[in-house]
């Protein structure tokens, strides 16, 4: 059993960026309106991420720990309008079978906050506002094969920041702050709006170099900011698509995007965008892995159409 959760843990969380992802969906299901995370060597020694969200009851914060339990879906029909980050009641699972957790949390209305030891089971009450703080330290102790396979602590430590920052692009209205060794390294606070914070976590010229998009195309409605790169400045990896509020990659929208550029750029350069498709949840299944980064539409063609649309008349109107 300590195999086969092994083994399952390695499809959830491959680096440190996988744990503070999977912690951040948590965060903002909890209804968190600030979140903060702290890392140290790259969050290999440790990922805390402390949140103003609900909180967990007492006695169920071993239940939060174990396979399969989640509070957020009660039944088979409700996977198909799920509208929580999280469902699969995996992760804290998974991490707590590589890692050494420690969950920390005071429900709303409870007296106190207790904190739970993975490992050992133990219960003890702890000073906390409301909301959960998981700390996750050691990550990979038990399999030092994946543990050599990580990057240097500056590279998971941009994965991390980079995790954080596909969260706040999805979430305007949340702050966030990422600590490492002591410093804080990235802050955005919660913003007015989405342009504010696409400023705040990419860069003014993003905004700045950007056109508007909103467009509705059959049951699928995409907004963001469209831009055109100047060749010097052009990089891959200001693109960010989302689907009802989840970051994804997805070739159907990668393509369709690319199509829509096409004359655009020439294939000179790399487009940057930030894209939001809000689409009938009973329209696109995100159990497909895991990791739920991955998404499939029952009618690709018709988002493809869509995005295309959507990007063809932002590009073709006057600046916004
Ligand atoms: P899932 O998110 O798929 O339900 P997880 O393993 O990520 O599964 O979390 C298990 C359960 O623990 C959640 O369903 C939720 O009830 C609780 N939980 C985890 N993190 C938090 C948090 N930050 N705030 C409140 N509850 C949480
Ligand atoms: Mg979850």
């Amino acid at each position: 059993d300590e195999l086969i959760s092994q083994i399952a843990a390695g499809e959830v969380v491959e680096r440190p960026a996988s744990v503070v992802r999977e912690l951040l969906d948590n965060a903002l299901d909890a209804g968190a309106r600030q979140i903060t995370v702290r890392l140290s060597a790259g969050g290999v020694r440790l990922i805390s991420i402390e949140d103003d969200g609900l909180g967990i009851p007492r006695e169920e914060l071993s239940v939060a720990l174990r396979r399969h339990a989640t509070s957020k879906i009660a039944s088979l029909s409700e996977l198909e309008t799920v509208g929580t980050m999280g469902f699969r009641g995996e992760a804290l699972a998974a991490i707590n079978a590589i890692a050494e957790l420690t969950l920390v949390s005071r429900a709303t209305g409870a007296d106190a906050a207790h904190a739970l030891d993975g490992r050992t089971g133990e219960l003890r009450q702890v000073a906390r506002n409301t909301g959960t703080t998981v700390e996750v330290r050691e990550l990979f102790y038990a399999t030092p094969a994946r543990r050599k396979f990580l990057k240097t602590d500056a590279t998971e430590l941009a994965h991390c920041i980079e995790a954080t920052r596909r969260h706040a692009l999805a979430r305007p209205d949340v702050g966030f702050a990422v600590w490492h060794e002591g410093k804080l390294v990235e802050q955005w606070r919660a913003a007015a709006d989405r342009d504010q914070r696409l400023a705040d976590a990419l860069s003014n010229e993003f905004v700045a170099q950007s056109v508007a998009v909103s467009h509705v195309g059959g049951a699928v409605r995409v907004v963001g900011r469209a831009g055109i790169p100047d060749a010097a400045r052009s990089r891959g990896d200001q693109q960010f698509f989302y689907v009802n509020g989840r970051f994804v990659r997805d070739k159907v929208l990668s393509h369709a995007v690319r199509s829509a550029y096409e004359d655009v750029l020439h294939g000179q350069r790399q487009p940057v965008y930030a894209l939001y498709l809000e689409i009938d949840p009973a329209r696109v299944d995100v159990n497909v892995h895991p990791t739920k980064i991955e998404v499939r539409f029952r009618d690709g063609r018709e988002v493809h159409q869509a995005v295309r649309h959507a990007i063809e008349d932002a590009l073709a109107a006057p600046r916004a």
